[in-house]
Parts: structure tokens; sequence; C-alpha cells
């Protein structure tokens, strides 16, 4: 079994993306993420502050716009508004979750495309779908980032993931077709889950369950993802896998933290810059 490493090649990407911006910067152009948070979710700031600490080691300018709890949908949208049309910005990230009452997919829609580093605008989902150059939601296109690394072979695989959110599920399920794995999507409505994910060489986990991946759903020799991060009592996290038992099976797997979450943010430093020399 070996471990996929997602802080160790994390970190690489952003060794890479800080010579790249090192270059831009000599050309006149400067990089700028701006992130938008609304009201203070303890685990947003903690997310939100990785960002702002990955985009300072970069060289990436970083705003940040925190607008209150009580923000009205006009407000908001304006804000975004506002950004798109601003010059110096070349990325634009709404941190979620968002208020009660607020409609997210109404902000994303106003995010506009080509400053849609997190890959939510409708846009850039449907190009994901048509396979056109987009920009691919960090999550998703961390894990695709980490099994390339590790010449972890997706073409003609039994992928399944599980869960079908916008923001993980669906996109990674995406992103797997587009390589050519042969990908099952479940969900809470999925009927004999186990005997699915049993059949999984790739098996994605994206629920947000502690520890709901035991051994007995998963194929000897399977790869695993651990998207989960679950916050525990004593403050400290795990995934949606029981990664002690399922790791004596698994060929390879993620473990949590230190798996998908530095990934995550890799790819979005990664699209900043995309953004930046596209702009
Ligand atoms: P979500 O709540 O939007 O979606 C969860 C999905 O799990 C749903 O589609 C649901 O149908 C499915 N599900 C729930 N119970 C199930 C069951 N019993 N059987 C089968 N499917 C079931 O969550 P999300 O936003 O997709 O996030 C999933 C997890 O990933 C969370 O723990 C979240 O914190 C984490 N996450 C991690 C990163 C990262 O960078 N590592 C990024 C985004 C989300």
């Amino acid at each position: 079994m070996e471990i996929l490493d997602g802080k160790k090649v994390a970190k690489e990407i952003r060794e890479n993306l800080k010579q790249e911006v090192e270059l831009l910067r000599k050309r006149g152009i400067i990089p700028k993420l701006a992130v938008i948070m609304c009201g203070n979710d303890p685990a947003s700031t903690i997310y939100v502050r990785n960002k702002s600490k990955a985009c300072k080691e970069i060289g990436i300018e970083y705003e940040e716009y925190l607008l209150s709890d009580n923000v009205t949908m006009d407000e908001l949208l304006n804000v975004i508004d506002n950004l798109n049309n601003k010059k110096d910005v070349h990325g634009i990230l709404l941190q979620s979750p968002i208020p009660k009452g607020l409609d997210i997919n109404e902000a994303f829609n106003k995010i506009f495309y080509k400053k849609d580093v997190d890959g939510f605008n409708p846009v850039n989902v449907g190009k994901l779908c048509i396979g056109q150059d987009s920009f691919i939601s960090c999550t998703p296109y961390g894990i695709i980032k980490l099994l390339e690394e590790y010449n972890i072979q997706i073409e003609g695989k039994n992928a399944v993931v599980i869960g079908r959110s916008n923001i993980v599920g669906k996109p990674v399920s995406q992103c797997l077709l587009n390589k050519n794995a042969t990908v099952t999507i479940c969900h809470s409505k999925t009927k004999d889950l186990p005997e699915i994910t049993k059949k999984a060489d790739i098996l994605i986990a994206a629920i947000g369950k502690p520890k709901f991946i035991s051994s007995s759903m998963v194929k000897k020799g399977a790869v695993v993802i651990d998207v989960g991060i679950n916050r525990k009592n004593d403050g400290t996290i795990c995934g949606d896998v029981d990664f002690d038992e399922v790791s004596k099976k698994a060929s390879y797997i993620t473990p949590v933290p230190g798996g998908v979450g530095p990934m995550t943010i890799a790819m979005l430093m990664n699209n900043v810059v995309k953004a930046a020399k596209e702009n």
C-alpha cells in the first residue's frame, strides 16, 4: 500500500507556481485573488486563512471582502460585479457556505467565467462537460492531479464516486469520465452501496460522514481517495474512510489530513495563475 501524499505533491505544485509568478511579475502581471466571505463560519475562516497563506507564499496578491451575516443578495451581487470589473483582479472566489436565504447559484452565475477560479460558474461547468478548456473546480482537479502524479491509470478503470454535490461529486465524476474511466455515481438514495463500491478500481468518497467507508466495502487493491473533512469533538479532523482498516486492503490511499485538502489549495493557486496568464 502506498500513501498518496497530497501534502508533498501540493508543495511541488506551489513551488513551480512560485517560479511562474516570478516570471509573470517580470512582465508586469501581478496575479490577484479576491475572496468574498459572508459571516464568520469557523471552518470557512480556517479555509480562507489557508488560501491567503498559500497566495502569500507564491507571490499572488490577495484581497479579502468580509461581508456581514445579514448581507442581502443585491449587496453580494454588487460586490461580485465590482470585482468582475476590476482589471487588477484575476480570480474571484466566493467562500461557501453563504448565509441562509441567499442563493449561492445566483452568486456563482454572476462571477465572470474568466475569473471563476473555483470553476462553479455554469459556463465552466458546461465547458468541463463537453471537454473544453475551462476552470476545473479545485478539489476534483486536485484529485486528478494526485492520481496522475502517482501514475495511476484512470482510462478503462471502474471509478465509483460516492456523493453528487456540485462542488465535488459531480465534477470529479466528469473529470474521471473525461479521462476515460467507467464512472458510477452513488448518493444517499443508492441501493446496495457496498455491492457497487466493491467493484471500484478507483473509489472516491465525498460524503461528509466520518469513517463511512469500511474495509468490507472496498475491493482488494483499489485506489481510495478520501475527500471527507469531518471535525471531531477534540478539534482534529478525520475523513469518510476508515483509514486504519481500508489502508490494509487498498493499493493507494489518501490520508486525512494531508491528502486531498492540500491539493485543493494548490489547484486554486494554479487556477489563479491560469487566470492571470489568460486575461
Ligand atoms: P454534500 O453534503 O454537498 O454532499 C454529500 C453527498 O454525499 C451527497 O451527494 C449525498 O447524496 C451523499 N451521501 C450522503 N449520505 C450518503 C449515504 N449514506 N450513502 C451514499 N451517499 C451519501 O458534501 P460535499 O460538499 O460534496 O462534501 C463532501 C465531504 O467532502 C465533506 O466532508 C466536505 O467537508 C469535504 N470536502 C473536502 C474538500 C477538500 O478540499 N478536501 C473540499 C470540498 C469538500
